[in-house]
């Protein structure tokens, strides 16, 4: 099942660090090469096709190699591929959010989550004159040294990664999810921050919801106290509801990042926000921030198919990726009884996750007490099924559009053949 894979990897580990380009895609003994992808399938070198739920950790809200975002980019790409000087298509995308998002007044376009956040927080640094970020444990924003901390409350900050100086970190103070009065004490005891970052519904540690009133309250406390809020929509953005959590929850951020929903696996990503902020970015303003590829036609024409076909459809492809979802919730949780194994599932909309603990999980420290290695046999179990989630415990599993019911009986009888593997009352 995995011979050409094998291969694969051993040639790969010779020319690529680790064979892989980004590490989250290594698992042992080594992950499977892929081939080629549609709809809900990704099909590996071996010829196995697979049911995906980490749909590019996110990205492809309407499915692989979907025809009709393909047709507006294959008709691009007879044009040019790149000019490096404005198009009305940048126009048309900036206009689209902007009605989309009461919040987007303006938008940048850049071309990866990573870009987006660094930039947003350069904004709110330029702004307020404070360098203090505020973040959550276990939230990510991407691999820059702004926000690859770990800390707590008190500024105690070391980096996350070796490579980053201590004094970069030392500008971040990393707090708890769905911990408000801690929030609240760092907040009004300093003068010094400019702005809290955060995922308004975290997904990279596990997936984790905010507690009811939290995301209001966040609002609240950094209004009141001149605290730029920024809400990372990298994995919400498009894909909690049309308008992101911002739309969801009914709250309006400063400056929200946009990337992995937004161009339906092309890589565009955005900083938007209000005009005031934008505003400030160079040539209007004097915060330099630069891509040669940033905007470039064929991410943005596929941006602009992306969001059409969700404004289009936004009636059925909501609700029809929150029922398959709450769908296959309700199967692996009646297997998982069945089986009588522990476990605790989130989910949101087309979202989930499930923890090997009898903790609710509602930060970092409780996603921990998830028991890993029962994760890794399921990791493993679901893949002899054909059936592939992000390898980490630390990440979320993504439905699409082009998820179907045949695909989660598939899955509910994959989860139940794991439970299977597994010690019951563990
Ligand atoms: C993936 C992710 C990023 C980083 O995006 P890249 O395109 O990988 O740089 C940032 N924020 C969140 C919430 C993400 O999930």
């Amino acid at each position: 099942m995995y011979d050409n894979s094998r291969i694969l990897y051993d040639r790969a580990t010779k020319v690529i660090p680790g064979g892989v380009n980004s590490p989250v895609r290594f698992f042992k003994p080594f992950p499977f090469f892929a081939a080629s992808a549609d709809g809900s399938r990704i099909t590996s070198s071996d010829h196995v096709s697979y049911v995906d739920y980490c749909m590019g950790y996110g990205s492809l809200l309407l499915g692989h190699a979907n025809l009709e975002i393909l047709e507006a980019v294959k008709s691009q790409l007879d044009i040019g591929s790149l000019y490096c000087i404005p198009t009305e298509k940048e126009v048309i995308l900036g206009e689209m959010i902007a009605k989309l998002i009461p919040a987007c007044e303006m938008t940048r376009v850049v071309n990866s989550g990573m870009e987006a956040t660094m930039n947003a927080i350069r904004l709110a640094r330029a702004y307020t004159k404070q360098n203090k970020v505020v973040k959550f444990e276990g939230c990510y924003h991407g691999a820059h040294d702004y926000s690859l901390v770990t800390g707590d409350s008190s500024g105690n900050s070391t980096p996350s990664t070796s490579g980053i100086p201590k004094e970069f970190s030392s500008e971040t103070i990393v707090v708890p999810f769905n911990d408000l009065d801690l929030l609240e004490e760092v907040i009004r005891k300093r003068n010094d921050i400019c702005c809290v970052i955060l995922e308004p519904i975290p997904a990279n540690m596990g997936l984790v919801i905010p507690d009811k009133e939290y995301l209001n309250n966040i609002r609240k406390i950094t209004f009141e106290n001149n605290v730029v809020l920024i809400f990372d929509e990298v994995v919400t953005g498009f894909r909690l509801a049309l308008g992101g959590a911002s739309e969801f929850f009914g709250i309006r951020p400063d400056i929200a990042t946009y990337s992995k929903s937004v161009a339906n696996g092309f890589s565009l990503a955005a900083i938007s926000g209000s005009r005031e902020l934008l505003e400030q970015f160079s040539p209007s303003g004097d915060v330099y921030q630069a891509s040669t590829y940033a905007g470039n036609p064929v991410a943005v024409t596929a941006a602009l198919a992306t969001i059409s076909a969700l404004s289009k459809g936004r009636d059925q492809i909501y609700p029809r990726m929150t029922r398959i979802c709450d769908s296959l919730i309700d199967g692996i949780q009646e297997v998982a009884n069945d089986r009588k194994i522990t476990c605790k599932i989130n989910n949101i909309s087309s979202m989930f996750q499930l923890f090997f603990t009898q903790t609710d999980v509602r930060d970092m420290a409780s996603a921990k007490t998830s028991n890993l290695d029962m994760f890794n046999v399921l990791f493993r179990a679901l893949l002899e099924k054909r059936v592939f989630i992000p390898p980490s415990q630390f990440e979320t599993c993504f439905l699409s559009y082009a998820h179907a019911d045949e695909d989660i009986d598939k899955t509910v009888e994959a989860y139940d053949f794991a439970f299977s593997l597994m010690k019951p009352g563990e």
